[in-house]
């Protein structure tokens, strides 16, 4: 149960057993994603972020993470290989000796 696969099985089944994947659209998993980033934010809103509340801070990332998941599962895209060429494209477009303490966006270092 560790690993995204079954974490993503999981998530089917829950959704399955309740008959939602018709609900379960692109469009409406990407607003559903973005719907719950928002939430995730609001928990940071007004506060210094060391005072957020973790309990609500892991219910908010598991909404992000479920949706996150459930859209990659939609266009059959392995989570691990996407993730891990965006790190490398990141690299590539973030090299150490250029941006290494410096946020500055790439097209701009
Ligand atoms: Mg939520």
């Amino acid at each position: 149960m560790n690993d995204i696969p079954s974490i993503i099985q999981e998530l089917i089944k829950f959704r399955n057993e309740r008959d939602w994947e018709q609900f379960h659209n692109s469009k409406d998993l990407a607003l559903a994603l973005s719907i719950e980033a928002a939430e995730l934010n609001e928990l940071f809103l007004w506060k210094k972020a060391e005072d957020v509340n973790i309990d609500k801070l892991k219910q908010e990332l598991a909404d992000v993470f479920a949706y996150a998941f459930l859209l990659a599962e939609k266009y059959n895209l392995d989570v691990k290989e996407i993730v891990l060429q965006k790190i490398t494209q990141n690299a590539a477009n973030y090299p150490i000796d250029k941006a290494k303490g410096n946020a500055t966006k790439y097209d701009e270092l």
